[in-house]
């Protein structure tokens, strides 16, 4: 979508620090961390939120996960452990409408969130 802020990032057309990449999934560090590590990861193909879900599109879910998994061995925080947070719609404080799940990793993370 041309005026999404993370097709932009996906693209390149906004610079990112890329932290992994496959053919359907782009990671990156977010601008304003909460965590020592704070990855945002986006499916390539535009999905509004989790809205948006389908039984057609939703593999990809799945694939974000195994991202996650994958970049928590290469990061070094698998064993201590790590956090996804997806935030859909305006109550659940989604703020960019591009589907994306925070990889939150590095310090010992409250519950409940705010
Ligand atoms: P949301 O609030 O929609 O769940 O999360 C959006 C996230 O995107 C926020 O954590 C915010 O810091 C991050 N973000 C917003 N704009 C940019 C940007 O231009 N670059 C990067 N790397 N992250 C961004
Ligand atoms: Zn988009």
């Amino acid at each position: 979508m041309s005026d999404c802020l993370f097709c932009k990032i996906i693209n390149g057309e906004i610079p990112s620090t890329k932290v992994y990449e496959d053919d359907n999934v782009y990671a990156f560090n977010d601008i304003d961390p909460q965590a020592p590590f704070h990855i945002i990861i986006v499916p390539k193909d535009h999905i509004a939120s989790g809205n948006d879900l389908t039984d057609e599109n939703s593999a990809i879910v799945g694939h974000i996960f195994s991202a996650a998994a994958k970049i928590a061995k290469e990061k070094g925080f698998a064993e201590n452990g790590w956090r996804i947070v997806n935030n859909c719609g305006k109550d659940g404080g989604q703020t960019v409408g591009h589907l994306h799940f925070h990889l939150l990793a590095g310090r010992n993370l409250q519950w409940p969130p705010g």
